[in-house]
């Protein structure tokens, strides 16, 4: 089973994630534990590049491009080998956060980002966990982890009410493998919904 977690920078899902893990791997289950962008040593190379330096590095349609080839490389190494050996895979963001961060974000791709992820990704998670949050509260969990070198993080509360707003929709586009969990709880309320949903 593919599952992957969304939603904006600081809703809590990498502890989510990490938890579920853990806890899988407790009761028995082999279960592989990866994050976007990133995953392979190849896509994580790529992700050194995307999360440091000047925001104009490149286009708007550059930075999909190199998303797009962390999400091929980290498909092809990581995550395919896993799921064929039979194992689950948790994985900290995946095309959902391309659809919402870079179809949105500088300029409207989202016709591109679509076309990219069936010529060169073709798999969706079987399901998907949004940790959904108040942008106020996850902007503060954000800035309080911030390290001042993912030059991502920098994005104001509107633009994280904007890909809140995105994230949603995405649910509604795909309700069979989505599900909204209310991340303004505590950690142990939010995971108990998460292991619910996860085991169901
Ligand atoms: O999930 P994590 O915090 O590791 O993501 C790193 C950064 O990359 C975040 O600040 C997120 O906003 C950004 N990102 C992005 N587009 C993606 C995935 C992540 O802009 N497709």
């Amino acid at each position: 089973k593919f599952l992957s977690f969304e939603g904006i920078d600081g809703c809590g899902k990498s502890t989510q994630a990490k938890r579920l893990a853990a806890h899988l791997t407790t009761a028995g289950q082999e279960v592989v534990l990866t994050r976007e962008p990133g995953g392979s040593p190849g896509a994580e190379a790529i992700r050194q590049l995307l999360l440091t330096g000047a925001t104009d590095k490149w286009s708007a349609e550059t930075e999909l491009l190199l998303f797009t080839a962390a999400r091929r490389d980290h498909l092809e190494r990581t995550i395919t080998p896993a799921l064929s050996a039979g194992k689950m895979v948790i994985c900290d963001r995946f095309a959902d956060s391309t659809r919402v961060y870079q179809g949105a974000t500088r300029g409207d791709l989202r016709g591109k980002v679509d076309q990219l992820h069936s010529a060169m990704i073709g798999r969706e998670p079987d399901l998907t966990l949004i940790i959904d949050v108040d942008p106020e509260i996850a902007l503060t969990r954000g800035l309080a982890r911030n390290s001042g070198e993912d030059r991502f993080e920098d994005f104001g509360l509107p633009f994280q009410q904007h890909l809140r707003a995105g994230f949603l929709a995405l649910a509604a586009q795909y309700p069979q493998r989505c599900r909204i969990i209310d991340g303004n709880r505590s950690p142990e309320a939010i995971f108990t919904d998460v292991l619910a949903l996860a085991t169901s």
